[in-house]
């Protein structure tokens, strides 16, 4: 079986340099925030930027974008709500600039407002986005890791989501982390079998376009959203040993690293454990 590995990489001085680091520690992939992610304005990205960018990923399988912090695509505020439409509209034109295919999105909150409500407003979010704008670039919604009002935990809702969007351009991008926390035991082979079986009911496994490779500094079903580095969590090098023999849903798709490092170099360790992990998977 072919592993695609990759990470989240830094921009910092210039977006074309994100390429350059992926391709320094040998990955084949590699997921970026095309701009600073804590705030809601931003310079526009020049034609420069965008070539430079697109000529550095050459020979990359796989280059993905993540959208910003800010945005809630399952806000019930109509002003947060129309901002984040806005904010996913302007992130598929800089992918359509970029040439970057897939577009990773948060479900969202639903602050109380109650779940249904929530997956109404990401649908329609969605929607308006793809129609908004014309180009191959994919939203992928993550799964997320059961916070309290959290929308898209489970693979249900993500499900009926999609349904509702009805376009091939809407998918999935499965976050270890995230399915272990919200109570999905990727680490066993009893309830990894259960997961996948699962996530093809609800969701179709063909709509997983991308794997966010992590483990989790919460236990399983903790609802906690906190990344650990791969074999320190509570997932563990087992655990991943048996994830990554799964290969209905690993066989060619993309795997990014998502691991809280210090600096990007630090990459190389998990990217290590994994390879080690992966021999142990296959003998
Ligand atoms: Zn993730």
């Amino acid at each position: 079986m072919e592993y695609i590995i990759g990470a989240h990489m830094p921009i910092t001085g210039g977006l074309w340099k994100s390429a350059e680091r992926a391709k320094e520690l040998g990955f084949r992939a590699f997921q970026i925030f095309t701009r600073n992610p804590r705030g809601w304005s931003y310079p526009e990205l020049s034609e420069k930027e965008a070539e430079e960018f697109v000529s550095a990923t050459e020979g990359f399988i796989s280059v993905n974008s993540h959208m910003p912090y800010l945005p809630n695509l399952a806000s019930p505020n109509e002003e947060t709500f129309e901002k984040s439409v806005e904010s996913l509209i302007e992130e598929m034109k800089r992918a359509k600039k970029l040439k970057i295919k897939y577009i990773v999105a948060h479900v969202g909150s639903h602050l109380g407002a109650g779940i249904e409500a929530g997956k109404e407003r990401v649908r329609k979010a969605v929607s308006r986005a793809l129609e908004s704008v014309s180009c191959d670039c994919h939203v992928l919604l993550e799964n997320m890791a059961g916070q309290k009002n959290s929308v898209g935990s489970r693979f249900e809702d993500l499900g009926d989501i999609i349904r509702g969007i009805n376009d091939d351009r809407v998918g999935v991008c499965f976050d270890t982390c995230h399915a272990f926390a919200a109570g999905y035991d990727i680490a066993t082979r009893t309830g990894l079998k259960r997961t996948m079986d699962e996530l093809d009911k609800h969701v179709g496994l063909r709509r997983i376009m991308l794997i966010h490779l992590n483990d989790s500094k919460g236990g399983l079903a903790s609802g906690l959203d906190r990344h650990e580095r791969i074999g320190k969590g509570f997932i563990g090098r087992k655990g991943f040993e048996n994830f990554l023999g799964a290969r209905e849903l690993i066989e060619g798709r993309p795997m990014i690293l998502e691991t809280p490092v210090n600096d990007y170099h630090e990459y190389a360790d998990d990217y290590r454990v994994l390879q080690e992990i992966i021999r142990k998977a296959k003998a």
